[in-house]
């Protein structure tokens, strides 16, 4: 596995077809999904980063965990995930 200094959520599942990779990304927290559309590669590892720069704009790292969460699970105001900062504190 080579490294680029990328992180990539914990969860996500790539889909092969024919010559092309196609990737879901999912929240830490949830079961929000982001599917990408289809990269054309050989191997998974090169379309992963350009897949996951698309997925990117749909997520939210935590700056405490260093978590991916969807907006629902993203406190704004501190830059942090909800596990780690809940929003509505009870
Ligand atoms: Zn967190
Ligand atoms: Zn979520």
């Amino acid at each position: 596995m080579f490294t680029t200094g990328m992180t990539y959520p914990k969860k996500y599942i790539v889909t092969r077809i024919e010559n092309a990779y196609e990737y879901t990304f999912f929240c830490d927290v949830d079961d929000f999904g982001y599917t990408t559309k289809p990269y054309s590669g050989i191997i998974a590892e090169e379309t992963l980063e350009k897949a996951w720069q698309e997925a990117k704009a749909y997520f939210n790292r935590c700056h405490q965990c260093g978590a991916w969460v969807c907006d629902q699970h993203y406190n704004e105001d501190v830059m942090k995930c909800t596990s780690c900062n809940p929003k509505y504190p009870y």
